[in-house]
């Protein structure tokens, strides 16, 4: 009995104290010129091309958002986050992660891909400091679409190339933070494994009725017989 366990990154494996946010805020400011306020804005399982729009549209941002544009903000984007990471004392991994990682590897049957919001480079950029990236060669990204709902057929089908063999959907397990991460799960046919370590609240995430809900993911045990569950 295999499973494709897909990580979200924000809230799920990280705790990241919005450096995401302030260096896509100072990135989309500078590449289109325009101040951006975004620290009201729930970005919580947001895509990072589907977060700038957001944040052009609500700065007043009225002309066209093209891929051109887009492109440079990401390219500014990129270097501001590596440096924002290195000054945020508080950017650190959630508890557990490590030894979940550490028990799905030893179970044999458990293989291992991302499934975030981030652009591939920024969430590359956001596990080094942990020595993560060697942990999951794959994925889906904001970078392949702005839309999450696309992204589990993203991560289903990359991961039946590099692993060489087929998920079921039912197969699959989504573990994130967001009630987003819940919603693209069950839209794939995938189990959601919901966890409230981001800042959505365990009322929200129940609400979109995931297939099992965690205060955190520091109980291995439970984690691990809850993502092999029939
Ligand atoms: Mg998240």
């Amino acid at each position: 009995m295999a499973r494709l366990v897909l990580f979200d990154i924000d809230g799920t494996i990280l705790s990241t104290q919005g450096v995401g946010r302030r260096a896509l805020a100072r990135a989309v400011s500078e590449a289109f010129e325009i101040a951006i306020a975004c620290d009201h804005m729930d970005l919580s399982g947001k895509t990072d091309p589907q977060i700038c729009r957001e944040m052009l549209t609500d700065s007043g941002y009225s002309n066209e958002v093209n891929a051109e544009k887009l492109a440079k903000a990401f390219d500014i984007y990129l270097p501001i986050l590596k440096t924002e990471i290195e000054l945020c004392k508080e950017f650190a991994l959630l508890k557990g992660i490590h030894e979940l990682i550490d028990a799905l590897t030893k179970t044999g049957d458990a293989y291992l891909a991302l499934l975030t919001g981030n652009i591939e480079p920024g969430a590359r950029i956001k596990l080094e400091p942990f020595s993560l990236n060697q942990s999951f060669a794959i994925g889906a990204y904001g970078s392949d679409s702005a839309n999450r709902m696309e992204l589990p057929a993203i991560a289903s089908k990359r991961a039946t190339k590099h692993f060489e063999r087929a998920f079921e959907p039912k197969e699959i397990v989504v573990i994130g933070d967001s009630t987003r991460d819940v919603t693209c799960a069950k839209g794939f046919g995938a189990k959601a494994l919901a966890v409230s370590t981001g800042k959505t609240s365990v009322a929200e995430l129940q609400a979109e009725d995931p297939d099992f809900l965690f205060s955190s993911l520091e109980d291995t045990d439970s984690v691990v017989e809850a993502i092999f569950a029939k």
